[in-house]
């Protein structure tokens, strides 16, 4: 794509990455095949070719910053047109430039910013989140239906409480996540089972925080740098000490982190740390897909997984845990469309619900399909999600869970 971006632009970092990304689409349109949006409102800018172009024109000056932003806003950030495209545009990347000028350039509706504020002084931080939810269960009986059901039970589990002591050698850092650490602490309880079996001892940071992710996808990258910067601070004397890896248990987190490297690359102070801190995340799955599936059979769950686009799209993890789970003995239902999203994308649930509620309903019935008795995943958010529209009686659960499952003296 020919591209005449001001000189002005050109002599920033970011305008010339974004030069560079647009410069690599040769517009054949293949990723709309595979984009939720496109496929849901069938518009040629709801789709990543129209979404590009719209950057393309704001970033030369022309094009209406407001307009840019609504279709901007309908993206889910999925990165299943990353996945599709064979000329290796990197869209995400050139959607954060998108946009933050279209943030910059036009003026949001004030509702719109005061819901956007009210979720970044809410979700990366648990007490704030874990008061609401207290509220909310008190509150249950007047929320609508699926509201109520979704609410996760009270439940104290944590992995300090779990006692598991740090007894060998290898050792790896479990970060404790923001949403995840109050809505579903028996995840990362789970997998402190599951890497304790393994052979890796779980160590916690108490000082480190929200990964960013939050901050970073609703136009506040400047506090979301921050978070980056204190969590490097935190992690740092560990992975010096001879923590292995950092592992998260939600890919969205996971996927953040390994970011760092590219999100600081002009920080003087920090740039160089970033890019060893992201190299050493893992995801889960990358940990116990290394290490032999213990032998004893027992009766198994069947399983549709719904794999994340964090982990498949953006951490390029698609088909790991599938092989996991067949490893240890589960039988897999087939999922149709599994490179489509679930509609939950971070915030996106709240703030595109009409969307987010489409693209979950066709989720469930591509999963139920296959008669599953559980449905597992590898994010928090789509598990909320998830959970919040299927029936009772077909739980949604964290697939390192149904491992933990399997071991002895549960
Ligand atoms: S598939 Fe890639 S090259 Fe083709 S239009 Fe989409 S982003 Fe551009
Ligand atoms: S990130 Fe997802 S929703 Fe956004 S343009 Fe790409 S495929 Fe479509």
């Amino acid at each position: 794509m020919q591209t005449q971006l001001p000189e002005s632009l050109l002599d920033s970092p970011q305008g010339r990455e974004a030069d560079a990304i647009l410069r690599r689409c040769v517009h054949c349109g293949f990723c709309n095949a595979t984009c939720p949006t496109y496929q849901l409102l069938g518009e040629e800018l709801d789709g990543p070719r129209g979404r590009i172009y719209l950057i393309k024109q704001l970033l030369e000056g022309e094009g209406d910053a407001d307009t840019v932003r609504t279709h901007l806003d309908r993206c889910l950030t999925c990165r299943s047109c990353e996945t599709t495209c064979p000329s290796g545009v990197k869209y995400s990347r050139l959607l954060d430039i998108g946009r933050e000028q279209a943030e910059r350039q036009g003026t949001r509706p004030w509702q719109q910013r005061v819901m956007r504020w009210g979720l970044r002084q809410l979700l990366p931080f648990p007490r704030r989140f874990a008061l609401l939810l207290g509220l909310a269960r008190v509150l249950r009986p007047l929320l609508p239906q699926s509201w109520a059901t979704a609410l996760p039970a009270v439940n104290k589990a944590s992995v300090a409480g779990a006692n598991i002591a740090v007894r060998h050698p290898r050792r790896v850092i479990l970060l404790d996540g923001c949403v995840q650490s109050v809505a579903a602490p028996e995840i990362n309880c789970a997998a402190a089972r599951v890497l304790d079996h393994l052979g890796i001892s779980v160590q916690r940071v108490t000082d480190g925080g929200c990964c960013g992710a939050v901050e970073q996808h609703l136009s506040a990258p400047q506090v979301a740098a921050q978070r980056m910067r204190r969590n490097i601070d935190a992690w740092w004397p560990l992975t010096e000490a001879g923590a292995e890896a950092i592992v998260s248990t939600a890919s969205a987190c996971g996927l953040q982190v390994k970011d760092y490297g590219h999100l600081l690359r002009d920080d003087p102070l920090y740039a160089d740390k970033a890019q060893r801190i992201s190299a050493q995340v893992k995801d889960i799955a990358e940990l116990v897909a290394d290490s032999p599936a213990p032998s004893s059979a027992g009766p198994r769950p069947r399983v549709a997984f719904h794999s994340p686009c964090t982990l498949q799209h953006g951490q390029r993890l698609g088909g790991v845990v599938e092989q996991i789970l067949r490893d240890w003995g589960f039988e897999l239902t087939p999922v149709a469309d599994g490179h489509l999203c679930c509609g939950s994308a971070g915030a996106y649930s709240l703030l595109q619900p009409v969307l987010s509620d489409r693209l979950r309903a066709d989720k469930l019935v591509a999963l139920r399909r296959g008669s599953p008795q559980v449905i597992a995943s590898a994010n928090i958010g789509c598990l909320m999600h998830l959970r919040q529209g299927a029936e009772s009686s077909l739980p949604v659960r964290h697939w390192v869970e149904l491992l933990a499952d399997c071991l002895p003296n549960k």
